[in-house]
């Protein structure tokens, strides 16, 4: 009993120290760029729709419809991960449609139209299918990542270009998906500016926020670092020159795309690769929110252009 009301007593100065760390800390979280306080723990980021999306695809919740999704690799278990990302994108104001390349495999796309008159379209998109894993990292970080950027572009004004989102189905078993969704688009004669992918962005041990662009263009590159200076951003943007993942398909059709991802070439990356350890609980969901609010900067900054 008396360890029942030490407990509850505790739990209660926890929620009271939770409230006022966010109450404190959410307005330069929201409105300012990346702050490094030491003191931010993962409560604070318990908000943000990277870390709702994070928390469904990497099975410790259940989706809309009351399925616990633990890995990503069935037919069954993608397609409870499809209605949710559908449900999602719904709620946040978007028809999303499903590109159902073969009879058991779907990728997943919205657009965000331009708030001017174009054809052009900028691409952002990670896959959701993991290896047999609950693949936190690989890829619920990415999804929810770009989650969230469809969430914050809503609320860009003056938007020149369309935003075409998409998530990809079967990158595990040799980008089958997004090579599918490149001929799409090829085929369906999509305007493409450019296509940036993001695959494995929650791991920052060395917390220095780094971040890894793989095989970007020079051009794009420069925009990622102007962003970076402009808005005080201030981790370092590695070069990569990583292939293994979605962008390669966009490059092989012909597009200009590149990736993102923590520093899996850099020496800064999850143990726990295509392991079953791949959990929620090692997300740094400090980095993953981070870097959302940085990369919605650079798309923000582009589709101005
Ligand atoms: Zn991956």
């Amino acid at each position: 009993m008396k360890t029942l009301f030490l407990l509850i007593l505790s739990f209660n100065l926890n929620l009271a120290f939770a409230r006022f760390e966010r109450t404190k800390s959410a307005p330069s979280l929201l409105n300012s760029p990346l702050s490094f306080d030491p003191g931010m723990t993962n409560l604070l980021y318990g908000e943000t729709i990277e870390y709702d999306v994070v928390k469904v695809l990497a099975g410790e919740q259940d989706t809309f419809s009351g399925h616990r999704i633990l890995e990503r690799r069935s037919v069954a278990e993608r397609l409870q991960t499809i209605q949710y990302l559908e449900a999602k994108l719904v709620e946040l104001g978007y028809s999303p449609q499903r590109h159902d390349y073969k009879s058991d495999a779907t990728n997943l796309w919205a657009v965000l139209h331009a708030s001017s008159s174009t054809n052009q379209y900028v691409v952002i998109g990670a896959h959701f299918d993991s290896v047999g894993n609950a693949g936190a990292n690989d890829n619920a970080s990415g999804v929810g990542v770009v989650m969230s950027l469809a969430k914050k572009l809503t609320e860009l004004s003056g938007r020149n270009k369309n935003v075409l989102i998409v998530f990809f189905d079967e990158e595990e078993r040799g980008l089958v998906g997004s090579k599918n969704f490149a001929s799409f688009i090829k085929t369906s004669k999509f305007n493409i500016h450019s296509v940036h992918t993001i695959d494995q962005m929650a791991w920052d041990k060395d917390k220095d926020q780094a971040i890894e662009l793989e095989k970007a263009p020079a051009d794009l590159m420069s925009i990622y670092q102007k962003v970076k200076t402009d808005r005080g951003y201030p981790m370092t943007l590695h070069s990569s020159s990583e292939t293994a993942t979605d962008h390669t398909s966009f490059r092989n059709a012909g597009f200009k795309a590149m990736g993102l991802t923590e520093e899996y070439r850099n020496g800064d990356t999850t143990p726990c690769y295509h392991s079953k350890c791949d959990k929620f609980d090692t997300v740094d969901f400090e980095y993953l929110t981070n870097t959302a609010k940085f990369w919605s900067d650079v798309i923000g900054y582009i589709i101005k252009l």
